[in-house]
């Protein structure tokens, strides 16, 4: 049977433009890897996007310090990146390194040198902008008792093509004001992401630390292939897991997960405001917003141009302190 859906859905406002390319490239028979990719470049990218990238915010003595992972839903291989610095496109070395049967994995300065070797673009990663709000946040953080830790994203998306093949991807900086070598559940596979073209794919964002003690991603995936819709499964794996941790170890972080299966249907959950962007055939990419809803469920509405609008403004606040304020 050919198949002929395809679809992609991705993390956050921030990952529009990339679903947006991805669908052009899948409507034009483009693969689910180079999909996913192209998707991701555009996010690690643009400078505005303090959590992911060029302009992603650094660690505690700053340095921006990248995690990203790539798999492929047909072969089951998977690449990724912790700790990278200086690569422009983290989530492009991680696929590099998917062709690696050994040594797939590498972190710090064993994923760096990789990245230089093998001609990736290499460039500082802190940009004036990220700079000067990490300066900003030591100085906050010297003066009040502070939480230092209340930056972070993920983009995490999941493709589908036309012949039925699925990948997965994530790239962040992480945790802002992280401590340095920290990693986040990212590039850990079935925790940051999983994706199997028999079945589907999943992604997170939100409190490392916290995903990775339900192993979200691979719990979802394995819920589809029992037979739950991709928002079953989200909502089963989701919510009972915020419960147990809140239970066991006393709180739960924020964060959120997306699904997809095979057939281009799609799920999200989530314990705070959370948008996304989503696209399949038929239905060009649209911005939605998600919340936790009622009885372990989620609310999903179409997002607003005020919101859209307040976003923009928030991303390209003037940062005090900055020499040019408005400067990415
Ligand atoms: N999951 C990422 C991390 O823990 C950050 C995020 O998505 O908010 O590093």
């Amino acid at each position: 049977m050919t198949h002929m859906t395809w679809g992609t859905i991705a993390t956050w406002r921030m990952a529009h433009e990339g679903v947006v390319k991805a669908s052009e490239l899948l409507a034009q028979d483009a693969s689910a890897g180079d999909a996913v990719e192209a998707l991701i470049n555009l996010v690690e990218a643009y400078p505005y996007y303090k959590s992911v990238g060029f302009g992603g915010l650094p660690n505690e003595e700053g340095v921006v310090e990248m995690d990203a992972a790539f798999m492929d839903g047909d072969t089951l291989a998977q690449g990724a990146v912790a700790g990278i610095h200086n690569v422009m496109h983290a989530v492009s070395v991680a696929r590099a390194l998917s062709a690696e049967h050994y040594n797939s994995f590498r972190v710090g300065a064993g994923a760096t040198k990789f990245a230089q070797l093998q001609g990736f673009e290499m460039t500082n990663m802190l940009t004036p902008r990220a700079k000067q709000v990490w300066l900003n946040r030591l100085a906050e953080m010297r003066d009040q008792d502070l939480n230092p830790y209340d930056g972070h994203d993920t983009v995490g998306a999941i493709t589908l093509n036309k012949q039925g093949s699925m990948a997965a991807a994530t790239s962040t900086s992480g945790l802002f004001m992280k401590k340095a070598g920290r990693v986040g559940d990212s590039p850990l596979s079935g925790s940051g992401y999983y994706v199997d073209s028999t079945i589907g794919g999943a992604a997170a964002t939100g409190l490392g630390e916290d995903i990775m003690k339900g192993c979200l991603a691979y719990e979802i995936v394995r819920r589809m292939g029992e037979g739950q819709t991709p928002q079953q499964a989200c909502d089963a794996a989701v919510y009972p897991f915020i419960e147990k941790l809140r239970r066991r170890y006393g709180k739960a972080g924020e964060f959120s997960l997306i699904a997809m299966n095979h057939q281009g249907e799609w799920g999200v959950a989530t314990n705070v405001e959370f948008t996304f962007s989503v696209a399949t055939q038929g239905n060009p990419a649209r911005i939605l917003l998600a919340n936790p809803g009622p009885d372990q469920t989620t609310t999903i509405e179409p997002i607003t141009q005020d919101w859209l609008d307040a976003y923009e403004k928030r991303i390209k606040a003037p940062v005090p302190g900055l020499a040019d304020p408005a400067r990415n």
